[in-house]
């Protein structure tokens, strides 16, 4: 009788027999891009599954996956689901989704598609290869979820061409572009590892319970069913660092210095997060602070404890990230709120409980430094002053976040932190020292960065005034400005039969 194999066993059978040695070109050629970062393979046979599903099964679960949430859309279609959100404000977080991160899943695909190709082990082409399809599926997912918001609100008309052009989504963009034109490990060290498994949380955590408490439940169908293929990339995540630090000594001190660079790059991304979280939400389900303390001090902080044993330690600068966890939301939005007359999303004052929220989130900082602004903010948009700054902002060369960060863990929390390099004659401008660590490691690289300021103070975003720039971006004129006033909230108030003072329908007893 046949013995029975374990399951590792029955698909190291499956995969591992499906490459081959190559005769015409030497391997060198074939897999052009797996040496020349440094990284050494001894043994591809080594690389643990992480996935262990055969192509045929991968196809069922997808499949099953796909048709429970197109028949969740089509009734949130049918039953008008967008009018049971707890305001039309709700929507702005799901503009930053979609402009933001969906176009961020597609270049997800294109990257592991790329690495599927590149590296020779036969395990990791399909581990690659796999998560390339669930990525594109997660921006599919994404686009036909929205779509339907797309009928009603503002703002959703046309992201893939925003996030290629407008000046807070370059935020996102450019650490996937950094990813991206990067070697094949770095990109996976990167998207892997330090945004998937050590970051992806504070992502998906805010957005899909964020949705359950607005009342948002297609956007939190399309959350669970891309969170199941999460755990599968988080699983890959661990695996490929493990495995590049096993594979040859000299792997560590260049994994870990990927891990450092890609840490700091995708946490500063998730400032744009930390904003939306804190005051997009009309009702937040954690503040930010609240869930950096549990999915990175707690658990990444046990993840590294683990992780010890193969000489990795927590990234570089992350005593900086947890020191401005009480700050970081209120500058990001704070950057928003001055800007969206140039945005596709509203912004506006927070509202008096939203501000009694924040201050009982955030006792240390709120009430001594934010809500004095938010106060004057108020009291000019009262004059008929509502503050919109028409300057263009200074960016970060490496993050492209406009500087707004202080001197957090200087305890200096009101003075602006700018770090400044020079590279071949020029100045460069940093938010922080770990913005400026990256830049000052590959300067090449940053001082090439597509900054829009620059790109708009050269001519080449459409023109001279912010109509022409608005036009460039496809923005239409009421995609951005405060959100009191906007066709949202308007569109909002006659389909609730509304009037001007009530914002929220009268909850029914
Ligand atoms: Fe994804
Ligand atoms: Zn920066």
């Amino acid at each position: 009788m046949a013995k029975k194999l374990n399951m590792r066993k029955r698909y190291e059978v499956l995969t591992r027999g499906l490459g081959w040695e190559p005769t015409y070109q030497p391997k060198e050629k074939v897999f052009p891009q797996e040496t020349y970062e440094g990284i050494k393979i001894v043994d591809w046979d080594k690389w643990e599954d992480p996935f262990r599903l055969t192509t045929d099964a991968y196809w069922k679960y997808q499949a099953e996956k796909d048709k429970k949430l197109y028949a969740v859309i089509d009734s949130f279609a049918q039953n008008n689901g967008h009018l049971n959100l707890s305001s039309a404000s709700y929507v702005n977080a799901l503009k930053i989704f979609i402009q933001g991160v969906s176009p961020l899943e597609y270049g997800a695909h294109r990257g592991y598609a790329n690495l599927a190709r590149q590296f020779s082990g036969e395990g990791a082409q399909l581990a690659c290869q796999m998560q390339s399809i669930d990525e594109l599926r997660h921006s599919q997912t994404q686009i036909h979820t929205l779509s339907h918001y797309n009928k009603h609100f503002t703002g959703l008309h046309d992201p893939f061409h925003m996030h290629d052009r407008v000046w807070y989504l370059s935020v996102p963009k450019s650490y996937f572009d950094d990813a991206r034109s990067a070697g094949p490990f770095e990109f996976i060290t990167s998207i892997s590892f330090a945004f998937e498994y050590i970051l992806t949380n504070l992502l998906f955590v805010p957005f899909m319970s964020g949705a359950a408490h607005n009342g948002d439940m297609a956007t939190v169908t399309f959350g669970f069913s891309a969170q199941s293929d999460e755990s599968r990339h988080m699983t890959l995540g661990l695996e490929i660092i493990k495995f590049l630090v096993e594979q040859h000594e000299d792997n560590l001190e260049i994994v870990q210095g990927w891990i450092d660079k890609h840490f700091w790059r995708a946490y500063r991304v998730l400032g744009l997060v930390s904003a939306m979280q804190d005051y997009m939400l009309p009702d937040s389900p954690m503040s930010w602070k609240e869930a950096w303390d549990i999915y990175f001090v707690d658990n990444c902080g046990a993840l590294f404890k683990d992780l010890a044993r193969y000489g990795l330690r927590m990234p570089k600068f992350h005593e900086q990230a947890t020191d401005e966890a009480e700050h970081l939301s209120h500058q990001v939005y704070t950057a928003l709120y001055q800007f969206s007359h140039a945005a596709a999303f509203h912004t506006e004052v927070p509202s008096k409980e939203k501000m009694d929220w924040l201050s009982e989130k955030y006792p240390n900082t709120f009430d001594k430094y934010y809500r004095p602004r938010w106060e004057m903010y108020a009291q000019m948009e009262k004059e008929g002053k509502r503050f919109f700054n028409m300057g263009l902002p200074q960016l970060c060369q490496v993050c492209q976040v406009p500087m707004s960060f202080t001197e957090v863990s200087k305890g200096e929390p009101m003075k602006l932190s700018q770090r400044v390099t020079e590279f071949n004659g020029d100045k460069y401008h940093t938010c922080s020292d770990g913005c400026k660590d990256i830049f000052d490691h590959e300067p090449e690289k940053y001082a090439h960065a597509w900054l829009p300021p620059h790109q708009i103070f050269q001519g080449n975003c459409g023109g001279a005034e912010i109509p022409d720039v608005l036009k460039y971006y496809h923005f239409n004129p009421e995609d951005g400005g405060d959100y009191k006033g906007s066709t949202d909230e308007a569109t909002w108030k006659a389909a609730h039969g509304l009037d001007d003072q009530q914002t929220t329908p009268e909850k029914s007893a």
